[in-house]
């Protein structure tokens, strides 16, 4: 299949100075903003649009920027004040209105603006006075082509109506040489623009639907061409990278899963399929498995733990702490010790001796599954045979730490499990060479956690209502924010809501104090107080975010709740809920911001973390989403991963399509789309030969 080299001519290959008007000194400038050849200058998007459409003056509120067109009233009279300063007014009878028009500093427009003849200007509508202030003006009315005009990101000296006019020139002279890199059939079956088309009316918009079809055509065609490549990586990743099949007992399975004291939701057992599916599979899992708080994503990893085990092959499970390790470990041992499985949990207060020996037997394949947290993908750990490897919580994991994982020597299929339910377009886009499984329903009989949002100066009776939980022998947990610039800070807020919650309970309850500065062993040691029900109240910094699973905690009081994202805070409420009884959340906060208070509402109304975490997707944006740190996402040109989900949805299934057909490997048809792959660095040319 030699077809793929690179042999195409591409005629807007050429330097920019091929168009007229653009000398080697404004090539500099131009090659300034990354643009060197006529395909980039055509490609070169503007960011906003100035709106020039003609509106009626009534319409217009004070200080907004407007265009009128209309007929000179009365003679120019002109005013100096300074040098070089004027100001220069004209009556315009603009529709049936007479209004004023000021021009600044332009006294030679006396003798050309004169009565009864026609002109279009733009500028600030002060509505008090009925005057415009003009920042732009021609002569004549405005053609229906001037109702958007492109802004574009500039530097150095660069104007915009330079811009405006070296981009116009290009599609002059160069506009019948842009080719189309869709197949024919795709522009017909979504009634899109061709690219020709497309770039004239993303430059120079006719109207506003012109400008809506031009950008739905470049949104798509980025979204699609980012989603070909991420699909391209997925196939190779499945079939170039050593997976092997593992042919687990199926009976044996079958039999750990009656033998569980519940029986598996559908949606549990839908996810379980998928991921046994690939397991067996000669390719290799990664798979990520996203479900809410509470839905029992535990046991589909013990599920598929086990189904490895049965195999003969090592299985590890990697948590973000060492509270969340030793609580996976204790449940897992529950389950699967009775099944005769060798479970081990290794972190980093295993220290010594006994470090060493378990390392030994983990390298001697003694050990079936172990747990633990980011210390199990150091060096110094091997493993006889690892077939699975399941993270949970992963997106606490850095993408290296996933990368290194993947990239261990003995490549295990990988399974990534996240309790922070990503919005479905970020799924697709950060993690879009993963297959996606989703557990989309709660176990049944669970109780909604009553969520209410108190002012800080109703606390009293916010712990009225606490006082009452306890009184049932119920327990509960304060949480403190986390302020990320300040671990200080953070601890400090902790110990302090500690001692007033000491003093407010006296004698009748005990109240515990966890937080990030306190040695694993301390943590240790309140953890397991606070499960065995010696402590009742634990006040918390945010360590407590993630999994930690005490069923009999059923009040959750967040302090400055305003400082958390919405995800964040349905992950805390998570800590809750987990039995039968009825469970409540307070947020305790006075945010002063729209936002803020907003977000408040939203948590007392909504239950459900999917779309709890769209909503934070709409009010924090896409950049925030995951923290700064490493949200992994692309940039896009033209798409909005908010408002152009839709697209995303259609080009994600087009490009899953494509690449599994063997047309789009072949055809000439899909020729310009296989060569953009390839420039886009997803592989080399060669793997297709
Ligand atoms: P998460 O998805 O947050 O990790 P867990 O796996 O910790 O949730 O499950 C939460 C609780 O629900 C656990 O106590 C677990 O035993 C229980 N659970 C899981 N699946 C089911 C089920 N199908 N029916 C009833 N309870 C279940
Ligand atoms: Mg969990």
């Amino acid at each position: 299949m030699v077809a793929l080299a690179l042999t195409v001519t591409n005629h807007l290959l050429i330097p920019v100075t091929e168009v007229k008007g653009i000398g080697e000194k404004i090539e500099a400038q131009l090659n300034e903003l990354g643009i060197l050849t006529v395909q980039d200058l055509i490609e070169y998007p503007p960011y906003r649009y100035e709106d020039y459409r003609l509106r009626n003056l009534t319409d217009v509120r004070h200080d907004e920027r407007v265009t009128v067109q209309g007929k000179i009233h009365s003679e120019p009279s002109v005013m100096y004040f300074g040098r070089r300063k004027s100001r220069l007014l004209v009556r315009l009878l603009a529709g049936n209105i007479l209004i004023k028009v000021v021009f600044f500093n332009q006294p030679y427009l006396k003798k050309k603006l004169e009565v009864n003849q026609l002109i279009t200007v733009t500028g600030k509508w002060d509505q008090h006075r009925q005057t415009i202030t003009a920042q732009e003006w021609k002569m004549g009315v405005s053609r229906e082509g001037d109702s958007f005009q492109p802004v574009y990101a500039l530097k150095g000296d660069v104007k915009l109506y330079e811009m405006r006019k070296w981009i116009g020139q290009a599609l002059i002279q160069f506009g019948s040489e842009i080719e189309e890199i869709l197949p024919e059939t795709m522009l017909k079956q979504y009634k899109l623009y061709n690219r020709k088309r497309a770039f004239k009316a993303l430059h120079q918009p006719q109207n506003e639907i012109d400008l809506k079809q031009a950008r739905r055509r470049f949104v798509y065609e980025e979204l699609l061409l980012f989603q070909l490549k991420m699909q391209a990586l997925r196939k190779i990743e499945r079939e170039q990278s050593g997976g092997t099949s593992v042919s687990y007992s199926d009976e044996r399975v079958k039999e750990f899963i009656g033998s569980l004291p519940f029986q598996l939701t559908s949606a549990q057992t839908k996810v379980v399929n998928e991921i046994l599916k690939d397991i067996k599979a000669p390719a290799r899992m990664n798979r990520l498995l996203q479900g809410d708080v509470g839905s029992g994503k535990t046991i589909v990893a013990a599920i598929a733990l086990f189904a490895v085990s049965t195999a003969g092959l090592q299985g590890a499970l990697m948590v973000p702490t060492e509270i969340l390790a030793e609580q996976h470990a204790n449940s897992l041992f529950e389950l699967l010790d009775p099944m005769g499985v060798n479970l081990a949990l290794l972190t980093s207060s295993v220290k010594g001796k006994k470090r060493r020996e378990l390392l030994e037997r983990l390298k001697h394949g003694e050990i079936d599954i172990v747990i633990g947290t980011h210390a199990l993908i150091q060096d110094e750990v091997e493993f006889q045979n690892l077939g699975l490897v399941i993270t949970d919580e992963q997106h606490r994991f850095g993408v290296e730490q996933r990368k290194v994982l993947r990239e261990k020597g003995y490549h295990p299929d990988v399974l990534f499990m996240t309790a922070t339910p990503i919005p479905r377009t970020l799924a697709i886009t950060a993690f879009g060479e993963m297959d996606v499984s989703t557990i989309d329903q709660m176990p049944a009989g669970r109780k909604k956690i009553k969520t209410y949002w108190a002012k800080p100066d109703q606390l009293d009776r916010v712990l009225i209502g606490m006082e009452r939980e306890l009184q049932k022998g119920r327990q509960a947990y304060c949480i403190c924010p986390l302020i990320e610039e300040s671990e200080k800070l953070d601890v400090q807020n902790a110990i302090d809501v500690h001692a007033v919650l000491q003093q407010h309970f006296q004698n009748r309850y005990k109240v515990g104090l966890m937080h990030g500065r306190l040695s694993s062993e301390e943590k240790d040691e309140v953890m397991r107080a606070f499960t065995a029900n010696e402590v009742q109240v634990l006040v918390a910094t945010t360590v407590v975010e993630v999994g930690v699973n005490v069923p009999n905690a059923t009040f959750m009081l967040i302090y400055d709740a305003e400082r958390f994202g919405l995800s964040q805070l349905h992950q805390l409420r998570g800590r809750v809920g987990r039995s039968d009884h009825q469970s409540y959340c307070i947020l305790l906060a006075d945010p002063k911001g729209e936002t803020g208070q907003e977000r408040m509402k939203i948590m007392t109304e909504t239950s459900n973390g999917f779309e709890l975490s769209e909503r934070d997707l709409e009010l924090r944006g896409p950049g925030d989403f995951f923290g700064k740190k490493q949200s992994g996402l692309p940039e896009f040109k033209y798409a909005d991963l908010v408002h152009d989900y839709r697209a995303l949805e259609t080009a994600r299934q087009d490009a899953v399509e494509m690449i599994q057909s063997r047309a789009f490997w072949e055809a000439p048809e899909f020729q310009k789309l296989r060569q953009k792959l390839i420039e886009s660095g997803a592989f080399e040319a060669q793997s297709f030969d």
